[in-house]
């Protein structure tokens, strides 16, 4: 029987976690994400953002194994993509319903151009056309009053939908959550091949997981070590959640996240040498 280390997973928001809140750059956690590198330790992204979208950010660096996209919704892992939220189909019908029950104009991501999606983001046109590229959730664009918010979210409701109100966008989208696709995520990378007799066997993975928000809750309940990036304009400094293993990062965006993978990592690696787990 070989000795070896339980082996470690990472996964990661990325507006105001991974990436700064500002400047979307994830430059100052390179130190650490090279030693995740050099570990082998798969790091996950986990996003609202569309499949296409953290495509295209993957493309340069390759800091990525897998990719989680929508909210939970969809997920990736060697080019292989499975949609766990609700279908196109499903989203458009309760987007109908709901715009023709509201008392305001009301249009989408999944129905304006890529020229609309960049005027009402900002964003340059051919990341609009990415962003525009979503499979189970659907940003609404309106100008809503309480009523109709109320109005849809119970048509969103009555059909198993949910209406989460993200930065500046209402978004239709389903009940999945960042936890659950972590969860599935992680039976993908468990499964391997043993060498000799290439039976399939399963790895346990000891789990990181970082975020700065709400919508990262389920993830970071999932995880065996949870990170809270504190926000970078923001004065919370509050627990986001009750966690038996909650860090706080000493600094927002990719420098606290640098700081806390590094003690994390310095942590685990000298508890696995001087008390090394037995696998069978
Ligand atoms: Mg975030």
């Amino acid at each position: 029987m070989m000795q070896q280390r339980r082996a470690i997973a990472i996964f990661t928001d990325l507006d105001g976690t991974l990436l700064d809140h500002d400047t979307y750059s994830w430059e100052a956690a390179r130190p650490a994400l090279d030693r995740v590198k050099l570990l082998s330790i798969p790091l996950i992204a986990v996003s609202s953002k569309t499949l296409a979208e953290l495509e295209y950010l993957n493309q340069g660096a390759h800091l990525f194994d897998g990719l989680i996209g929508e909210n939970g919704g969809i997920i990736s892992l060697n080019g292989e993509t499975e949609q766990h939220g609700p279908s196109e189909e499903k989203i458009d019908s309760a987007r109908r319903k709901i715009q023709a029950a509201v008392n305001v104009p009301l249009t989408s991501f999944r129905t304006v151009s890529p020229e609309v999606i960049a005027a009402e983001t900002g964003l340059l046109l051919e990341d609009a056309i990415r962003a525009g590229q979503r499979h189970c959730s659907d940003p609404l664009i309106w100008q809503p009053s309480p009523q109709d918010v109320a109005i849809a979210r119970e048509i969103a409701a009555k059909l198993s939908l949910n209406l989460v109100k993200g930065g500046r966008f209402h978004t239709l989208c389903g009940p999945s959550s960042k936890g659950q696709a972590m969860k599935r995520m992680l039976e993908r990378l468990a499964v391997f091949k043993h060498e000799k007799t290439q039976t399939a066997r399963r790895k346990r993975f000891t789990t990181i997981a970082l975020g700065d928000s709400p919508n990262d809750i389920p993830m970071l309940q999932e995880a065996d070590i949870a990170v809270q990036i504190p926000t970078k304009h923001g004065v919370r400094t509050a627990p986001l959640l009750d966690h038996s293993n909650l860090h706080i990062a000493p600094k927002s965006g990719p420098e606290g996240w640098n700081a806390a993978v590094n003690a994390i990592l310095d942590q685990l690696i000298n508890t696995n040498k001087n008390s090394e787990v037995l696998h069978g």
